[in-house]
């Protein structure tokens, strides 16, 4: 079939846009906002900075897609623990997969054999594949595309900003060292030279967070990505420290923001997620909030009726610290409309064996858990098991916890028992 469909002539000789073309457009008119995460260089950190964007949008109620182009190495479907998903593929479309509410992924490593299994493609052949994602992946209507794009400022991050057009908006990551900072600059100057605005650029792994006791030292440097930024004209995003705990979640599946809410490096990737989720327009409207205080209850944690069910280990009465040798768990089923709580049960856990907790709350129903210590492997547990978790949260009743979450003033401090 020719894809030929200007509608207004023949074809021969026609400068109207190809039904290809036409598909591409019409897909991507339905994205609003589409970010392009590049670096200079590979191990900088740039998909995981892609995907706590990505998930940060979506736990803010944006409707997310991220597409992983790294031909090379896809590495977002390990880092969302999606490694087995194979998109459905209907006529000519591929369904993104689904990453939880508000979260759509689509990666060339869905599509390949084995996450062994290098691909070796000539120049057209990636181009190629780029623009089907783009054309061909039914992304719906979104606020937000987060592109993570191999590093450099070779064909793919090339052929990426060239399909998406000068509204796309580049992030570039770095890290304090020199050599990264080299390979910044030329980044830097590749948006220039395409006409893609910079939004701004992340010093990732800038100081390292000690395990032990929290302090951010400098070991490996920091400030080199802000001068840089300064000296190129562009914003200065933030800096993200290096810490144990990010390497944690992505070597565990699932991304640091989505059980990490306090703390130096979840403070510093929400303060670089700030200016990006500005361009919904929404931060305006948002009802500003206490510096620790939880997220209001996300619309997506509750069930299809409306209804979201908390969980808080309690013992005398209040929240308990140690999480896993609670007494009882109060479950608190709330109307998230109307913020009624409708029922408080209590219930005794079964006996204190790894891993059996996440099942058992899973089957009473738990959509959430506020806690006040939890060490990040039970968080990434619940979270396999679609529960969210809230460390931090005070010594307080069940109810008068569930009533301030769902406020949006429940104050959250630290992790208090985080082994
Ligand atoms: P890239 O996409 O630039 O190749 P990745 O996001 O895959 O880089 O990160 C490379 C490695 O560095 C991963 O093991 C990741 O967990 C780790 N990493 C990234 N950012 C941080 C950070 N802020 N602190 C600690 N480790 C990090």
């Amino acid at each position: 079939m020719s894809d030929h469909a200007c509608g207004s002539c023949s074809g021969q000789d026609c400068k109207g846009q190809s039904e290809e073309e036409q598909a591409l457009q019409r897909n991507l008119a339905r994205i609003k906002n589409k970010v392009v995460v590049l670096s200079g260089k590979g191990g900088v950190g740039k998909s995981t900075v892609s995907t706590n964007l990505a998930q940060a949008l979506a736990m803010a109620g944006m409707k997310t897609g991220l597409l992983d182009v790294d031909v090379h190495g896809p590495s977002i479907p390990r880092l969302l623990s999606l490694s087995g998903e194979r998109p459905r593929v209907d006529a000519d479309h591929l369904e993104p997969v689904n990453a939880g509410p508000n979260l759509w992924v689509m990666s060339l490593g869905f599509l390949l054999p084995s996450n062994r299994d290098a691909v070796i493609w000539r120049g057209p052949v990636k181009m190629g594949m780029i623009k089907q994602f783009l054309r061909d992946v039914t992304w719906g209507d979104l606020d937000f595309l987060v592109v993570d794009c191999p590093p450099g400022t070779g064909d793919e991050p090339l052929s990426v900003l060239q399909l998406l057009g000068p509204e796309a908006k580049a992030v570039i990551v770095t890290t304090p060292q020199g050599v990264a900072i080299d390979d910044v600059r030329r980044s830097i100057s590749f948006c220039a030279d395409v006409g893609n605005q910079v939004l701004g650029v992340v010093e990732n792994m800038s100081g390292h967070i000690c395990s032990k006791c929290g302090q951010v030292d400098d070991i490996f440097g920091s400030g080199g990505g802000e001068a840089l930024a300064v000296e190129m004209g562009v914003p200065f995003l933030g800096r993200i420290p290096l810490d144990p705990e990010v390497v944690r979640s992505g070597d565990e599946g699932f991304a640091f923001l989505r059980v990490h809410h306090d703390g130096p490096t979840a403070q510093a990737m929400n303060k670089i997620v700030k200016p990006i989720l500005a361009l919904a327009g929404t931060l305006q409207e948002k009802k500003p909030q206490p510096m620790q205080a939880a997220p209001a209850a996300p619309v997506g944690a509750a069930g299809t009726n409306g209804l979201l069910t908390v969980a808080v280990p309690v013992a005398q009465g209040v929240l308990c610290a140690h999480f896993g040798h609670c007494e009882q768990f109060a479950l608190v089923t709330v109307n998230t409309a109307d913020k009624t709580i409708q029922e408080t049960k209590f219930l005794t856990p079964p006996p204190h064996e790894p891993g059996v907790l996440p099942k058992w709350l899973s089957e009473q129903g738990a959509h959430l858990i506020l806690a006040g210590g939890m060490g990040s492997r039970a968080q990434s547990l619940f979270t396999q098991y679609g529960i969210q978790v809230l460390v931090g949260a005070p010594s307080q009743t069940p109810e008068e916890l569930v009533k301030s979450y769902l406020e949006g003033n429940l104050i959250t401090g630290s992790n208090i028992c985080d082994h």
